[in-house]
């Protein structure tokens, strides 16, 4: 068999170069390079239409089906998390709906981990149980004792996070693939914190991975979408259920921000790990900062299961706070001139957000999360050297 590199066999290429050309292609009519932005609702149809599904999602017929832009973008996200297939929808909520929408039904049960996305929880503890009387227990993921001992007979699906948001409690993803297989149960994995080259959940025993492409992947602050990749079977079923006929499509301008943003993903991945393990080792020696959480330091109760797992880095978002109750969070953040106190993350810029200790979800958190809230950092590509600068001089003036 030849070794030698072809583009257009993108599987067989190594991460960096899948990053540059996976998905995309010459345009046909122009010769661009690039695949254009196709704002077309519909596409010309054959000569004879009577064969078509009008459900179809192979070929272009309406852009809620299928379009030009989304479906490059789609074949790319299969190749960076080596799966069959893939779905790009408008957000990384309408992905996490999609799994759950297509996969479960009333009756069943679902796993889901203490610690998640807010609008899990929410989907979880509220929407699906009281409108479709779909049962969901929560348990903490890294006690493997309790997940297995949450399964039941009616288990459909368990929901995890590679890291999660905002603990960044880190999951041994095939562990609990295996006991899910064990169950006949689906794993569907959000490896949002922890994009590819990071980790694969495929190659670790998830059957689905959801992303918000709205963060590290799209990685520029300028536009939301979602994405959920797997098997083909599942892909198939999750299109033409959640995509078709629920319509949470994403525009093909978003599609193309994101294919583009997407070439730099391993560079700038890279860029965020060495910066964000700078940023927590610096703040881990000052005594004005009460607690850090970030899988790269030894100190991170999940340490080596996250050294262990992730490739390469331990990703860019961690979660702290300074001495002190949500004044002084507060005040710290008020005192930021580089960082920008906004939701999100994953963008070029350092983005911080204080929450603090109330609410329901909060139960589930470390005690210092609970008796401090936290201020969750995501570290962005500015100078590591000026990031550290803002930490420093907020820090004096806080505690002047
Ligand atoms: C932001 C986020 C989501 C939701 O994505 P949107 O694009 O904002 O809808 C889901 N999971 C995780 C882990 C996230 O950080």
């Amino acid at each position: 068999m030849s070794t030698r590199p072809d583009k257009q066999h993108p599987d067989q290429l190594a991460f960096a170069t899948q990053a540059v050309h996976a998905g995309n292609e010459v345009d046909a009519g122009s010769g661009a390079l690039r695949t254009p932005i196709v704002m077309a609702n519909s596409y010309a149809l054959p000569e004879d239409p009577s064969t078509l599904s009008w459900s179809g999602t192979d070929v272009p017929i309406y852009t809620r089906n299928s379009g030009t832009n989304q479906q490059g973008l789609q074949r790319k996200l299969a190749v960076l998390e080596g799966g069959e297939d893939a779905v790009a929808l408008a957000s990384g909520v309408a992905a996490l709906h999609a799994v759950f929408f297509t996969v479960l039904r009333s009756g069943d049960h679902v796993v889901v981990a203490d610690v998640t996305y807010e609008a899990v929880f929410r989907l979880f503890t509220e929407l699906l149980p009281e409108k479709y009387g779909i049962q969901a227990t929560f348990v903490d993921g890294t006690d493997l004792e309790a997940v297995s001992a949450a399964i039941r007979p009616e288990t459909r699906l368990v929901h995890i996070e590679t890291v999660a948001n905002p603990t960044t409690k880190v999951t041994d993803v095939a562990a609990v693939a295996a006991i899910a297989h064990r169950a006949g149960a689906l794993l569907c994995v959000d490896n949002t914190f922890t994009p590819p080259p990071l980790f694969r959940p495929l190659e670790h025993g998830a059957d689905l991975v959801v992303h918000s492409l709205t963060k590290y992947i799209n990685g520029h602050g300028d536009a939301m979408g979602g994405a959920v990749v797997g098997s083909a079977e599942l892909i198939r079923r999750i299109k033409l259920d959640a995509m078709v006929d629920v319509g949470g499509v994403i525009s093909p301008f978003n599609a193309w921000l994101i294919m583009r943003g997407s070439v730099t993903l391993p560079l700038r991945i890279r860029q965020h790990c060495a910066s964000a393990l700078a940023v927590a080792e610096y703040l881990r020696d000052d005594p004005r900062v009460a607690y850090v959480a970030y899988p790269g330091l030894a100190s991170h109760p999940q340490h080596e299961v996250a050294a262990r797992q992730l490739m390469g880095g331990f990703g860019g978002m961690l979660a702290f706070a300074v001495d002190g109750g949500k004044e002084a969070q507060n005040r710290f953040v008020s005192h930021l001139r580089v960082i920008t106190s906004a939701v999100s993350l994953g963008h070029d810029e350092s983005l911080i957000v204080h929450v603090d200790s109330s609410g329901p979800r909060v139960a589930a958190y470390p005690s210092q999360f609970q008796e401090f809230g936290h201020l969750r950092l995501s570290v962005g590509l500015e100078d590591v050297d000026d990031l550290l600068a803002d930490l420093a001089s907020a820090l004096e003036a806080t505690f002047a």
